[in-house]
């Protein structure tokens, strides 16, 4: 009876985590459709407007998505041709490009679903907090069984040094301006106790 009951308990959790990604997955078809694109580009602005200076790179972008160099070379192309994406040297090596967006795709970007999310999840009488160190939690364990990067909120992860001179990448060792410590990173590694 219990174990049966248990199992009941978790397929509900799944059913429920599925209709929320399908319907996630409408809402960008329906946002990428209004402006012409298709949903990878939306997917791709939503990413950049999150990623820090270690991770608007191409390759972060294949990673964090699961694509090849090929499929990010032709997205980053095609939002290029649309005017919604910059390209910017990375003074201190060689080739490297950073990708951020253009007005035109901050405008993309507005209203976007994100928005209805955010708002809604304002509305709801639900502790945010544990709402999001479930999912985070839940994440992790999925991306390691897929064997993938993690890509979590800077100041959350092991590497973060908040010093009495400024915050700091205890990885690089470089300092981190406060706008970049609430933003992406490919480098993100799980404090002890946290998911490690
Ligand atoms: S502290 Fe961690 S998340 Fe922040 S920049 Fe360094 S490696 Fe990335």
């Amino acid at each position: 009876m219990y174990r049966g009951y248990t199992l009941s308990i978790m397929s509900r959790t799944s059913l429920l985590l599925a209709r929320l990604g399908a319907l996630f997955q409408q809402s960008v078809r329906e946002d990428a459709a209004q402006h012409g694109l298709l949903p990878i580009h939306i997917q791709v602005l939503h990413y950049l407007a999150q990623a820090n200076r270690y991770s608007d790179l191409p390759i972060a972008i294949a990673e964090y998505f699961g694509i090849t160099r090929g499929t990010v070379s032709q997205t980053l192309g095609v939002l290029e041709r649309k005017g919604l994406l910059t390209k910017r040297p990375d003074p201190h090596h060689g080739k490297r490009l950073h990708l951020g967006l253009t007005p035109a795709a901050e405008t993309v970007l507005a209203g976007s679903w994100t928005g209805r999310v955010e708002q809604t999840l304002g509305e709801l009488p639900i502790e945010e907090a544990v709402l999001q160190e479930t999912l985070r939690s839940l994440l992790l364990a999925l991306q390691r069984i897929n064997d993938q990067r993690a890509f979590g909120i800077c100041r959350q992860c092991a590497h973060f040094l908040n010093k009495s001179e400024g915050t700091e990448c205890g990885l690089t060792g470089e300092p981190l301006a406060t706008e970049q410590t609430v933003r992406l990173c490919r480098e993100w590694t799980a404090q002890a106790g946290r998911g490690s």
